[in-house]
């Protein structure tokens, strides 16, 4: 624990530099995974606000609700409580830590509701509110070895429960969602039973990236789309493979395949701290528009993944940002066929000080289905 602490208090105080370079004197942090990266600690969203208070000097303050203090209370004296009872108002406790500290400027985590900022700045009109992006951005996309740690031991569950589905699992004359309940099922098995996500599209389905998974019999010759994560312990795995039902549906598919599995190893190949997002959504476009597809990509190549399933950095067109070793990213593109099919293939990849390690490791080759 005392080892955990000192993860949250490293946190904390890199927070501070950044905020010191940003002019700021406060960090708002609403309920949110900011709340976890900085505490430990999950916490919803609700009508009873919960929230962390970083000041430029001294010690954070956790503001919380008198019937959920007992759920706090193991974070200890790195925290100062504002318990506040069911009659109050909470931002009156805010109000009154702001004033208390001194801060003038003051920002805000984009996941807090709308209606305590508005409140907090009907009380507090004279002071600077701004989105603590700039700070929470550059923290939460350079993850720390803990983090790290995490992340690549929810992708080797995940890659373990895609191992043992496609062994066992049945598709041809199955609907989506029965094939979806066995894969999530296989996540469970192996240690993810938070199913952040799971997209089955079959056939033509799949040529809308972000299908919902439905009633569609899975036929043979079929192209699968299975787009798939899960959570532990706060951090996502995001994997895509496009197997096929019994046999590949003509020559086309093993062409556009072929073309995604290297563009997805040419992204993967970009991938090292220094080199601009775009660059790496680049290097896979350019293998795919080369060969002609370049329509049928439709979307970036690739995201941050970490106490979310998409955030910062996005590896999209219009990005200079650098890779910076300690981000991890999915390496996904894809080629999708209106009315016909879509081919996907995604892993995670670390940046580390020398280039890429993918995360993943089960085969990007043509999987056939029974
Ligand atoms: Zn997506
Ligand atoms: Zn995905
Ligand atoms: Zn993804």
């Amino acid at each position: 624990m005392a080892e955990q602490n000192n993860v949250y208090q490293t946190r904390i105080q890199r927070a501070r530099d950044l905020m010191r370079d940003e002019g700021l004197d406060m960090l708002f942090i609403g309920p949110s995974s900011d709340f976890r990266y900085f505490t430990g600690h999950p916490v919803k969203q609700s009508e009873r606000l919960t929230a962390l208070l970083i000041p430029y000097d001294g010690t954070p303050t956790v503001v919380v609700p008198q019937l959920e203090a007992p759920l706090v209370a193991h974070l200890g004296d790195d925290f100062e409580y504002e318990i506040w009872t069911e009659t109050e108002n909470p931002i009156d406790r805010v109000v009154e830590r702001v004033r208390r500290s001194g801060s003038e400027a003051i920002a805000i985590n984009d996941q807090i509701w709308a209606g305590f900022v508005i409140q907090l700045q009907h009380e507090l009109p004279n002071r600077s509110y701004a989105r603590g992006v700039n700070v929470l951005k550059q923290l939460r996309s350079v993850k720390d070895q803990f983090e790290l740690d995490l992340l690549k031991e929810a992708s080797r569950r995940t890659d373990n429960a895609w191992e043992s589905f496609i062994k066992s699992v049945k598709v041809i004359g199955r609907t989506e969602e029965e094939v979806a309940e066995d894969l999530k099922g296989a996540l469970a098995d192996h240690g993810m039973p938070d199913v952040a996500f799971c997209i089955v599209a079959s056939g033509p389905n799949g040529s809308s990236p972000h299908h919902h998974t439905a009633d569609r019999r899975i036929q043979a010759g079929d192209p699968i789309v299975m787009d798939f994560g899960g959570i532990h312990e706060g951090y996502f795995s995001d994997v895509t493979r496009t197997p096929v039902a019994g046999h590949v549906p003509d020559d086309n598919f093993t062409t556009a395949y072929d073309i995604v599995l290297e563009a997805q190893q040419a992204a993967f190949e970009k991938i090292a701290p220094g080199v601009p997002c775009q660059d790496v959504d680049r290097a896979a476009r350019k293998v795919i528009t080369d060969h002609g597809y370049g329509d049928y990509f439709i979307h970036r190549v690739g995201h941050g993944i970490g106490m979310t399933g998409h955030e910062d950095p996005y590896l999209v067109e219009g990005n200079a940002e650098p890779l910076q070793a300690g981000m991890v990213v999915s390496d996904e593109p894809g080629i999708y066929m209106p009315g016909k099919w879509g081919i996907r293939i995604e892993d995670s990849v670390a940046v580390t000080a020398s280039g890429g390690e993918r995360y993943n490791h089960v085969s990007r080759e043509i999987t056939i289905l029974e």
